[in-house]
């Protein structure tokens, strides 16, 4: 049985996770850089990851039960995502590739999501809708590649969250918070709606909100109304790419697919048109070692893998730019 450690380190988590080939989770361990005040320093989080490295390898291989000398296969997230952050990642790999003198599978991040997606819920051919701080894409498989069929034109949706919480000073990250005034109202205050065809943008809206609430407009009305009108602009281009490709199954991923009131309409949508909706539980939503792992055991078989003296980074890889030799 083949056991693959994947290394998840593109943005603000350093995660390992530890996959069997039967799609079995043995580990799933990950150290999160956070600052007070919200955002992200590249070479900060570069930081942050270069000294939690050890300790999350050492309780991953702790959690499996299991030696190094037992892994047959090292992943990591090879982009999209801050190159300082994704070289610490690449560093490990390479490092423990040359221990175990085994190749190394350099693995894109969201197609990763959408892969521990189609393992934990049973998923066939979905359409993912990927909503976290910065990246924002509908994305699903056709003509050979996972392609982008709809992404944001601006921000991305987290980040748009956090901008206005951080702006009205409720805290970092915003989306909970958010998600928690939110239930404190039921009056929607109009605000600018913006699909482009199967795109989205942010930045009108950040503004708008923000203006409203330089007038005093109660913060509870403002984050309800945020809520409806960002998530129905999800709900929506997620709803077209399904109609466009035909496909009957919708699953979410991103750590604003934790957000309970976006995870209710999605469900509505899909109801409506009877197809299937899949949200995998929070720890596979946010970004994780697991994910790295399990497309990196895909990808291992598949013989898509290199040598760990030629493995790289790839900061702004678009998914379609991956061959994706596993399912062909
Ligand atoms: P990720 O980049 O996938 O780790 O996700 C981080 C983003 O998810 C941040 O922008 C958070 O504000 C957002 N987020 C986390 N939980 C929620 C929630 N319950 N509702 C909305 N956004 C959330
Ligand atoms: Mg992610």
């Amino acid at each position: 049985m083949k056991i693959c450690l994947g290394i998840e380190s593109t943005a603000h988590t350093f995660g390992i996770g530890i996959v069997d080939e039967k799609g079995n989770i043995l580990a799933n361990v990950k150290e999160v850089y956070t600052t007070k005040q919200g955002g992200i320093v590249p070479l900060e989080a570069a930081e942050h990851h270069e000294k939690v490295k050890e300790k999350v390898l050492k309780l991953a291989l702790e959690k499996a039960g299991i030696k190094l000398d037992d892994i047959n296969v090292v992943s990591f997230s090879q982009g999209p995502g801050l190159a300082p952050c994704l070289l610490k990642g690449l560093f490990l790999a390479k490092k423990l590739g040359k221990e175990l003198s085994i190749d190394l599978v350099p693995v894109n991040h969201c197609i990763a999501h959408l892969e521990i997606g189609k393992l934990l819920c049973k998923a066939k051919d979905p359409v993912m809708l990927y909503v976290s701080g910065a990246n924002t894409q509908v994305i699903s498989y056709a003509s050979k590649r996972y392609r982008v069929f709809g992404e944001t034109l601006d921000i991305g949706v987290g980040n748009f969250i956090d901008s206005f919480a951080r702006y009205c000073g409720i805290g970092f990250p915003g989306g909970p918070k958010i998600e928690e005034l939110a239930k404190k109202s039921k009056n929607l205050v109009e605000l600018p709606y913006s699909v482009k065809g199967m795109d989205v943008a942010f930045s009108g809206l950040l503004t708008n909100l923000k203006q409203k609430y330089d007038k005093g407009y109660k913060l509870s009305d403002l984050a309800f109304s945020l809520q409806e009108y960002a998530f129905a602009m999800l709900t929506e281009v997620s709803e077209r790419a399904m109609a466009f490709l035909r496909k009957e199954e919708l699953l979410l991923a991103g750590g604003v697919a934790c957000n309970k009131r976006l995870q209710e309409m999605c469900k509505i949508m899909c109801k409506e048109r009877n197809a299937k909706f899949f949200c995998p539980p929070n720890e596979f939503l946010v970004d994780n070692g697991a994910m790295i792992a399990w497309l990196g055991l895909l990808m291992f078989k598949a013989n898509q893998k290199v040598k760990a003296d030629e493995a790289d980074i790839a900061p702004y890889q678009r998914s379609d730019e991956v061959k994706v030799s596993w399912l062909n």
